[in-house]
């Protein structure tokens, strides 16, 4: 028994070692283990040319071509920016309603109306004019139903405004040269950035147009406008930085017309302490230019939170050149509404457009009707 065992136990020990002695070439031939790294993430299906460029460092951007835009129409703008003129409707249409809405009017009402028209900006001689003038309608009518009353004062207002005056801007090209505008008003009302806004209300209303950088007093300007320019595709024209004004404007009436261009704006300096005076320049300006073409529109910009300021620099302006409408600007801002009424009815000069903020578009062409009704809220 003991033999068998000793048999069967040799027998595996020589089964095993061949055993192993088979298997031990294929184990070498094996190749070694080594990491595998994760698959790259499959790449997403964009083809080559749309990826973006990577730039070795330190290379010059590549100019973006630049993109021109193309401005809405200008019209029924007021109606759509007449939220920003909350301002006016708190000192000015607020005040007046709350009076009107008494239940008797009496003479102190008209009193505390006048004072209510005086600290709005309004000014002595219109707030006089219109309270007369509502107090007559009033008696004749004789009413003292203050809905009456508040729609008398609506006429009133609107009467002051001139609603029938010519508001037009006159910028379409005729004889074979362009349209001339001329920008003035002093440094701070908005002149420059009236200038980019109204290129941007004429391309927007189907015109094209050039923009001449007459304050070759102030390089910040004439970058500004050239930067209004390009956004619209409009060609600019400037001199070097302090040559002569009148000779930039020439120029870029040449320019205009040689490029038949419908409308050249031109920006014009507003600096008011300087060895030339700044009336004389401007009135050089007007003249040279006016070797080539007629100038079809001076437009004085005015800022409506200066109040009666506003007023005496429009008198100084107007005794150089003839003013033939008014820009007020900064309306949306802390301005009185009643600045409108004052610039309107003492200068006798149309206002055609008002600035309602800071935006590139919010330049709009004034409406006596529109302005009347935001007042008063309606
Ligand atoms: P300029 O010195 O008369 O040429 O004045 P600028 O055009 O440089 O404008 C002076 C400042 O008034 C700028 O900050 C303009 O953005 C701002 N401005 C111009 N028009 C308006 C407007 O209608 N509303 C407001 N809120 N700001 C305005």
């Amino acid at each position: 028994m003991a033999i068998v065992i000793v048999v069967i136990v040799v027998a595996v020990l020589v089964v095993a070692g061949l055993a192993a002695f088979l298997l031990a070439p294929s184990r070498r031939a094996r190749p070694p283990i080594v990491e595998v790294p994760p698959a790259p993430p499959a790449k997403p299906a964009i083809k080559p040319e749309v990826e973006p460029a990577v730039k070795p460092e330190g290379a010059e951007p590549e100019a973006a071509a630049p993109v021109i835009e193309r401005p809405p129409p200008s019209a029924g703008r007021l109606v759509r920016l007449r939220d920003r003129l909350s301002g006016s409707r708190s000192t000015l249409g607020r005040g007046l309603l709350a009076l009107l809405s008494k239940d008797t009017i009496d003479d102190q009402t008209w009193e505390e109306l006048e004072e209510v028209l005086l600290t709005s900006d309004v000014g002595v001689a219109a707030s006089t004019a219109l309270v007369d003038r509502l107090r007559e309608r009033v008696r004749v009518l004789g009413t003292r139903d203050p809905e009456q009353v508040r729609e008398l004062l609506r006429a009133e207002l609107l009467e002051t405004l001139h609603p029938d005056a010519d508001r037009s801007l006159h910028t379409a090209p005729h004889d074979g040269h362009p349209a001339v505008v001329l920008v003035v008003g002093v440094n701070g009302t908005g002149k420059t950035t009236t200038c980019g806004k109204l290129a941007r209300v004429l391309v927007g209303d189907g015109r094209t147009v050039l923009l001449g950088a007459a304050d070759t007093f102030r390089a910040a300007a004439v970058e500004q406008l050239a930067t209004w320019a390009e956004r619209v595709g409009a060609t600019v024209v400037r001199g070097a930085e302090g040559s002569d004004p009148a000779s930039v404007a020439f120029d870029a009436v040449a320019t205009g017309r040689r490029d038949g261009v419908d409308t050249v704006v031109i920006d014009t300096a507003g600096r008011l302490h300087t060895k030339t005076p700044l009336m004389d320049e401007l009135a050089k300006v007007k003249r040279v230019v006016e070797r080539d073409a007629p100038v079809d529109e001076v437009l004085l910009v005015l800022d409506a939170t200066t109040g009666q300021n506003g007023l005496i620099q429009a008198r100084i302006f107007g005794s150089a050149v003839d003013v033939t409408g008014v820009v007020l600007t900064k309306l949306d801002g802390s301005a009185k509404g009643g600045i409108v009424l004052a610039v309107q009815q003492e200068l006798g000069v149309p206002v055609k457009l008002v600035g309602l903020g800071e935006g590139p578009d919010d330049l709009a062409p004034f409406e006596p009707e529109v302005f009347v009704a935001a007042l008063l809220g309606a």
